[in-house]
């Protein structure tokens, strides 16, 4: 028997790889049927990646009671994290007391990039000048025409081309030409990077030299949300702590994730606990949403945390600002059965009402945090969770899971020995019955 995968792997059948795994790496029934018990999803695994030999089954969960712009939405999440569909919904049920969350949103626009080497250096020049504008006019009328006719549709529904600059990057000697699109309901990488690569003989046409590269940018600047929330003081209400206090920890600890970008980096990790699990659900790219937040959480030049807080008279006032490069159409969105529950539960009918709730949600999720944080801490709230998952480790199912979960934090010993011990005499005990 060997110990590595045949040369040919990704050219078997999805089944066939599966019994090579199997065979391969000696892998458990458990293991087996947990990556793969329904046939009509192992088709679409296939369908979906090269070489695909199972699914995840990730958790899908559902934080609800969020006021978003006066309506009520409940939003799926999918998550491998214990406390953040909790921490969502907890949040979300304070700062309904307050009304809930007001939202704006930007125009999709997305940003495709061409880089020329060896451009005429006059011509480059004349692009780049910032007192005669009338070279990159000149560009700009020629790309508008080529966009037009590569995506007719999305100009047709309202989007398309929305103009187009130019850089000279002096260490490279790259002429950069970015191309702005209005990507409507799409995430858009698709999108431009088609009118990125139709555009490059246009462009070397006006200005000479070869295109070393054509794609878009995950840097979506210009595609941003925000969000806010005012909440009496007296709606903060906690346990064991006043709540002026607590509002003017929250404020602190807000003007903490600014100055401190080792702070930061773990507010935000927090905010994306949230956002990153709804774009998962939806089917989202969840890795150009990453990249384009943490780029933003950057712009000045440091690393700062995305929300921030404030005291108005006697309300706390949370707000937050983030790029939202989501769609509600177009690459898995249309095509996975959970991402079009997730969009069935969710209620909306554009990507710019998907990015309104994002930002409300990135703002709740790290309203939760910080709550417990700077009050009692955020370890009570996770043990919890942390029991269930011991207990299933100790061999828990079903209603057991529950009980050993109940019993092990009444014990206070969270570890897999007490955890083995207890679920034992769960299972005895029922046995006996
Ligand atoms: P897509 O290629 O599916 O394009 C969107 C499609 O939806 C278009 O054909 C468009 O005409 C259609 N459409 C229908 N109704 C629409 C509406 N109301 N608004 C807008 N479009 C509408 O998807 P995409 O969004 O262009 O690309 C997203 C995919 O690209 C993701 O799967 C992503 O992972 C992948 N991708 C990402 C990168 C990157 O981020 N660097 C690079 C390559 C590919």
């Amino acid at each position: 028997m060997s110990d590595r995968l045949p040369k040919d792997f990704r050219k078997l059948s999805i089944q066939e790889r599966r019994h090579v795994l199997a065979d391969t790496y000696q892998l458990d029934n458990e293991q087996l049927l947990g990556s793969g018990h329904a046939d009509e999803l192992l088709d679409l695994a296939d369908v979906m990646v090269e070489s695909a030999a199972g699914f995840l089954p990730l958790p899908l969960g559902i934080a609800t009671g969020f006021i978003v712009d006066g309506v009520e939405h409940s939003i799926p999440m999918a998550t491998e994290e214990p406390s953040v569909i909790a921490a969502a919904t907890y949040g979300a049920k304070i700062v309904a007391r307050g009304g809930g969350i007001a939202t704006t949103i930007d125009d999709p626009v997305m940003t495709a990039q061409v880089f020329i080497e060896q451009a005429n250096t006059r011509v480059a020049a004349a692009l780049c000048s910032t007192s005669d504008p009338s070279a990159l006019n000149e560009l700009a009328e020629r790309l508008k025409q080529s966009t037009d006719a590569v995506i007719p549709a999305m100009t047709e529904r309202g989007g398309g081309y929305r103009g187009c600059d130019a850089a000279w990057l002096t260490e490279t000697q790259l002429l950069r030409i970015q191309i702005h699109i209005d990507v409507r309901d799409a995430m858009g990488a698709n999108v431009l990077n088609t009118v990125a690569e139709q555009l490059k003989p246009v462009i070397t046409d006006y200005c000479g030299g070869r295109s070393l590269m054509a794609i878009l940018t995950n840097d979506a600047l210009q595609r941003r949300a925000q969000a806010e929330f005012r909440l009496p003081l007296h709606a903060l209400r906690r346990k064991g702590i006043d709540s002026r206090v607590l509002a003017e920890r929250i404020i602190l600890a807000g003007k903490l994730a600014h100055e401190d970008p080792s702070r930061a980096v773990t507010h935000n990790k927090g905010i994306m606990n949230g956002v990153t699990a709804m774009a998962l659900a939806t089917g989202n790219d969840t890795r150009g949403l990453e990249a384009a937040v943490h780029r933003f959480a950057c712009r000045d030049g440091q690393y700062r945390g995305l929300t921030s807080y404030r005291l108005d008279n006697d309300e706390l006032v949370g707000s937050i600002e983030l790029p939202v490069p989501l769609g509600s159409v177009g690459g898995a969105i249309g095509f996975h059965p959970v991402a079009r529950m997730a969009l069935n539960v969710l209620q909306i009918g554009s990507a710019g009402e998907l990015g309104r709730i994002a930002a409300a949600l990135g703002l709740v999720q790290n309203f939760a945090a910080v709550s417990a944080l700077v009050a009692e801490g955020i370890q009570h709230g996770h043990m919890r969770f942390h029991a269930h998952r011991l207990a299933y480790q100790a061999g828990a199912r079903g209603s057991i899971i529950a009980i050993a979960a109940e019993q092990i934090t009444a014990g206070g010993v969270f570890n897999s020995q007490a955890a083995k011990s207890i679920v034992h005499q769960l299972i005895t005990r029922n046995e006996q019955r």
